[in-house]
């Protein structure tokens, strides 16, 4: 188990493509952060919350694709949490295009820039505007605590897809680069499959940096 400072992951893949939804639980006050809603997660992010004995305080939302939005509108109002999310997701978020089902539109409570922070007991995160997977993709950090958010930015051996409408090549490599500034010991909790660290992907990531491209 990463040390987190008290600060406890529980990891809720849901949808069709096993999105991963976050509860971060401070330990400490019992109040917990979501992150992310994708489709069919209610049900188990409600059971979650009962077995943990947490009070969430908020949603965010790393970015607008369908898998990380699915139940965003149900988890908001279900569990009355304020919506946090990217300006330049807030769109998507309120009119979302169709995944393989239709989306309900949710509206954005609190609108994320980049600095901004984002508390949970005597833990603050930092947002970090991290776009080329998605324009507006966030990525909550909390180096003191070695704990990174990114949704879709980073994953083992690689990054989010940029073959998609919205993505950009050149905002995924300054992104890349940007977060080489993170401690090797911050432990990336992405949008699908299992954890990594910063330390184990420093490597392809400074490859990235070196030559400019993609890899
Ligand atoms: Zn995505
Ligand atoms: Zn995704």
């Amino acid at each position: 188990m990463p040390n987190h400072n008290g600060l406890e992951i529980v990891t809720i893949p849901a949808g069709p493509i096993e999105t991963n939804a976050f509860v971060v639980i401070d330990g400490a006050s019992r109040k917990a952060l979501v992150i992310d809603a994708p489709p069919d997660v209610l049900t188990m992010l409600q059971q979650a919350i009962a077995a943990h004995n947490v009070t969430p305080i908020a949603l965010v939302i790393t970015h607008a694709h369908w898998d990380h939005i699915g139940d965003a509108a149900a988890v908001r109002e279900q569990l009355n949490l304020p919506l946090l999310a990217h300006e330049r997701e807030q769109r998507r978020i309120e009119q979302p295009a169709a995944g393989p089902e239709p989306i309900a539109g949710a509206p954005v409570d609190r609108i994320l820039h980049d600095g901004d922070t984002v508390e949970l007991g005597d833990h603050t995160f930092t947002v970090w505007h991290t776009p080329g997977h998605s324009p507006g993709q966030i990525s909550l950090i909390s180096a003191a605590d070695n704990l990174m958010l990114g949704g879709d930015t980073l994953f083992p051996n690689g990054y989010g897809r940029v073959d998609i409408p919205g993505a950009s090549d050149d905002e995924t490599i300054a992104t890349i680069r940007r977060l080489l500034n993170l401690p090797d010991a911050v432990v990336v909790y992405p949008g699908h499959g299992l954890p990594t660290t910063i330390g184990r992907e420093r490597p392809w990531m400074q490859q990235v940096d070196r030559t400019g491209r993609l890899l």
